[in-house]
């Protein structure tokens, strides 16, 4: 079987955009459809100039879109559609430039494109099992090798620069999950690994100290000591990890440049998606990433994104305010930020 999906074959598929509209209703409906008002298994008809479906018995409109990314967005459906063709088709990421260039849509459009897929792309809650491998990465140069490789660098305003630490989680043979941690340290960590990673599973690392209480906490553990080169001893490695960093670092370096630290996290989704589904031939691919985000429900993540980021910031006011008087201005911002969140999700601004 053909397991490449070649832009031909993409575009004999999806020629306009009904046919990616038909796609969706067939993702979300199947074949028969129980009309809601009538009761009936009936055909549905396309409406012409909307994204809807007609009952042929009763006439009720049913709307594939709703509820997703796709709903109220001013951009294309076969234009969405081949944004996920394009992030289907490589492995090491796509940058918002080269949609621009193909779509003739602005950078902004192309990048938020891009970005509202990519946060769908956080792969599912269930708890890595089997054989894990864990390690920590930074992004940018940690200060003392900045200092090895120029030492007359002065250890200055980037002494303290902890904000690119990625925290990754490795099944063997299996998924990945990726975090973005705010430190390296065993009260970061540890809970990460609680949280993602079912007890009794068999956890390999490196020396690092947070990972001293992983066997206190229910996990047999296993080390490798990297000062002393000690990098593969039989089963006792941490290469799956590895070869994740420097895939991911690869195409951070080469695709995005430069990654802000306040959306690291779905850029690095990306990668753990891509890793969980590495053996996935391009061609279901793209099925993966439409199923995923086509479903009902994408667009109301937003909202919920909008509104946890304002809860915990009034969360970390109230704690604040325990210790210390509460600071209106703090207060202020916290419920301006979640007022326009909101106002703009109901203008609709935020959907691209
Ligand atoms: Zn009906």
């Amino acid at each position: 079987m053909n397991k490449k999906f070649s832009i031909k074959q993409f575009q004999l598929r999806f020629p306009d955009n009904d046919a990616c509209l038909e796609e969706i209703k067939q993702l979300r409906f199947g074949d028969s459809l129980e009309c809601p008002k009538c009761k009936k298994e009936n055909k549905f008809y396309k409406v012409s100039g909307r994204a809807a479906y007609a009952c042929a018995y009763c006439g009720h409109h049913i709307y594939p879109l709703k509820d997703s990314i796709f709903d109220h967005s001013s951009t294309e459906l076969k234009s969405w559609f081949y944004a996920i063709y394009l992030m289907a088709q490589t492995r090491a990421g796509i940058s918002a430039k080269q949609l621009e260039r193909e779509l003739g849509v602005t950078y902004k459009t192309a990048w938020r494109m891009f970005h509202q897929i990519r946060q769908l792309m956080a792969i599912d809650g269930s708890l890595l099992t089997g054989e894990v491998e864990v390690d920590e990465t930074y992004l940018q140069p940690r200060p003392y090798m900045k200092k090895k490789l120029n030492p007359t660098h002065r250890l200055g305003s980037n002494y303290a620069d902890n904000s690119k630490i990625v925290f990754g989680m490795v099944e063997r043979g299996g998924r990945a999950k990726l975090k973005h941690v705010k430190s390296n340290g065993a009260r970061v960590l540890q809970p990460e690994i609680g949280q993602n990673v079912q007890k009794n599973t068999t956890i390999y690392s490196d020396e690092w100290s947070s990972y001293n209480k992983l066997e206190k906490m229910g996990y047999p553990h296993f080390t490798t000591n990297h000062r002393r080169q000690e990098f593969v001893k039989g089963n006792n490695h941490t290469q799956n990890v590895e070869n994740l960093w420097s895939n991911m670092k690869r195409g951070i370096k080469g695709v995005y440049r430069h990654v802000d630290a306040k959306y690291l996290q779905s850029y690095i989704d990306e990668y753990a998606f891509r890793y969980s589904y590495r053996k996935t031939a391009p061609k279901y691919m793209f099925d993966l990433i439409l199923s995923i985000v086509a479903r009902p429900g994408s667009s109301y993540f937003f909202l919920g994104l909008v509104l946890f980021c304002g809860l915990t910031a009034r969360l970390r006011i109230l704690s604040k305010s325990v210790s210390a008087p509460l600071r209106p201005p703090d207060l202020m911002k916290a419920l301006s930020s979640v007022s326009l969140g909101v106002g703009l999700l109901s203008l609709g601004i935020v959907k691209v």
